[in-house]
């Protein structure tokens, strides 16, 4: 028995098997006890490396057609690496040793080998690792393509878990089933209040600040958590297990009532706050739908680029966007055209990768969404037409990505204009379809006002704002630190834009991760936000903080934290606020 001792956040003892989430390389790690589970993730990991090698041969190929076979070579080393006994053999003996999932044995494998060649002094070969960093990353894209998100994974765990995790930001939390899971515990302490609301709307008891928990603690361990004592109790003893038996709170995480989901949310002084869900599949919708979305505020279709063939045609589109939205209705669908760059369309298959292909997406500047969509007419005239199509089954808007300025907004609406006159010229009657863009570009802030005069509504997408204002690549690990949604020019870009749209009457929600974070959710509602779209997942617990809070407390806040000139201030007064405004109810 070991005791680790942290902050406890939320109160109440369970116990449960260990599934550890490492937030950092995005993997879960959770044992597969059962032999038949153990063969499967072994069938996994051939799967992806005889993928990666039809990758790698299909990308070396290509690469020697366009540029020539000197350039192409460079593919060898990986193609050489894939065969290397350290890599897949090595990740299979650890599944076979630890009895633990295939993307967790990638990620050791990968751990090991950064290791080592952080010691060799020869920079060649210390070169290498970003080959090996490349390898081990198609692995991870291959292994995840039928399994995507923590959601999934940890509905492949046998029983009811306790989730021991590095650090648990509010999107990978929405991601969490938290059905199946009793309790959970963090590494961080600092920047827990998204963490402690989050326990408390779930009921669930939580101790965070643990430091090396995630580390310490193996995959399938007993593991107890008790918020009242600040503990985590490692193999428990008889007396603890009996302990947790007589608690008398039964913590297991009540399912919520359909009529409570779909409940609107409302601020506790009434104000009513419209929450959409973002989605990146059609089959998402249910889950939009269950979690009680009132309509999709972000659809990103270049998802239908993904896979094998990539669902490209008109008809075909038309018949994705024509179930979206009868699925939904009357909800509306915001169904954002093609947000990719160039490589992305050449090669189609790393969107698949859900995680991965968020990075790439997020590092590319230049040539991407409405941009390239511009481009490539033939591409764009398609889409739009499957759109306009489409609309008269249901509640559509159109959204362009990436936006920079009024000229290219104009020769997007060009666009539709043409697309729809090709539909009358075939006898198809087309409605009038809202228009908008998103501003995540620094320039659309900027111009909001001279843009809300010629579109329908607004999406600030501050995933994308916030990187390209801070000059901060969201995939780039030693500046992520930098990327901070409460530094004070991204509050006031975001009230410049939602001014904007107010002045010109015109809707304007926030789909961008921050969204997700109870917290800073409260503080947009304070900027006199109302309208948000969010993953799933997010949906119920941000109902749940809406519920507890008045308006006037957060424009007073607001009002507050625009004076300040740190985002360390900011958050230490929003989360000093917080504490009196939601966190009231123990
Ligand atoms: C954004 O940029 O905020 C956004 C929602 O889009 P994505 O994350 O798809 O770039
Ligand atoms: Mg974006």
């Amino acid at each position: 028995m070991q005791r680790l001792t942290g902050i406890g956040v939320s109160p109440g003892i369970v116990c449960g098997r260990a599934v550890i989430l490492i937030q950092r390389a995005q993997v879960l790690r959770y044992q597969t006890t059962a032999p038949a589970r153990l063969d499967r993730e072994l069938g996994r990991l051939e799967t992806s490396r005889v993928r990666a090698r039809e990758q790698l041969l299909e990308i070396r190929a290509r690469v020697a057609r366009r540029r020539g076979p000197d350039v192409a070579s460079l593919f060898d080393a990986q193609l050489l690496m894939l065969d290397d006994p350290m890599l897949v053999p090595r990740a299979a003996q650890i599944v076979r040793e630890q009895r633990v999932n295939a993307e967790w044995a990638v990620q050791q494998v990968f751990d090991e080998f950064s290791a080592d060649f952080d010691e060799v002094a020869d920079p060649y070969l210390r070169e290498r690792k970003g080959d090996v960093a490349d390898l081990v990353g198609r692995l991870m894209m291959n292994l995840r393509q039928r399994v995507t998100t923590p959601r999934e994974l940890l509905s492949e765990v046998d029983e009811a878990s306790v989730l021991i995790a590095d650090e648990l930001t509010p999107s990978l939390a929405a991601q969490v089933d938290w059905t199946r899971v009793r309790g959970f515990a963090t590494d961080a302490g600092s920047r827990t209040y998204h963490t402690a609301i989050l326990a408390r709307s779930l009921e669930l008891p939580a101790v965070v600040g643990l430091h090396n928990a995630s580390a310490l603690i193996r995959p399938g361990q007993l593991v107890v958590i008790d918020g009242a004592a600040n503990e985590v109790i490692i193999d428990p003893d008889e007396e603890v297990l009996a302990r947790v038996a007589r608690s008398a709170v039964d913590h297991q995480p009540a399912a919520e009532a359909e009529s409570e989901r779909h409940r609107p949310a409302v601020t506790a002084d009434g104000v009513r706050i419209h929450l959409e869900a973002n989605i990146e599949f059609p089959d998402d919708l249910a889950a939009a739908r269950y979690a009680g979305a009132e309509g999709i505020g972000l659809y990103r279709s270049e998802f239908l680029l993904a896979g094998e063939t990539g669902a490209v045609g008109e008809d075909e589109q038309y018949e994705i966007y024509r179930a979206m939205l009868q699925g939904m209705a009357p909800g509306a669908v915001t169904v954002r055209t093609f947000d990719v760059d160039e490589d992305q369309l050449a090669h189609r298959s790393p969107l698949a990768g859900g995680w991965m292909a968020d990075e790439q997406r997020g590092s590319r500047q230049g040539l991407r969404g409405l941009r390239l969509s511009l481009t490539r007419p033939e591409l764009f005239q398609v889409q739009l037409r499957a759109l306009l199509r489409a609309a008269r089954h249901g509640t559509l808007r159109i959204m362009f990505p990436f936006v920079s300025g009024v000229e290219e907004l104009r020769e997007a609406r060009r666009m539709v204009g043409e697309a729809s006159a090709e539909l009358e010229r075939r006898g198809e009657r087309v409605p009038r379809v809202p228009v908008g863009v998103m501003i995540e570009i620094p320039a659309a802030a900027y111009t909001a006002d001279l843009l809300a005069r010629e579109v329908d509504f607004f999406t600030i997408g501050t995933n994308d704002l916030i990187q390209y204002c801070l000059a901060v690549d969201r995939a780039d690990e030693r500046v992520s630190r930098l990327y901070e949604p409460l530094h004070p020019a991204i509050l006031r870009m975001i009230l410049m834009v939602r001014r904007a749209a107010t002045r010109r009457r015109i809707p304007v929600s926030l789909c961008g991760e921050m969204a997700s974070d109870p917290a800073i959710l409260t503080l947009l509602v304070g900027l006199r936000l109302t309208d948000f779209s969010m993953t799933p997942g997010a949906i119920a617990v941000a109902k749940q903080v809406l519920g507890e809070v008045r308006t006037e407390d957060l424009q007073a806040l607001a009002r507050r934290i625009l004076r300040l000139p740190t985002a360390a201030e900011i958050e230490h007064e929003l989360m000093a606020a917080l504490g009196g405004l939601t966190l009231t109810r123990e």
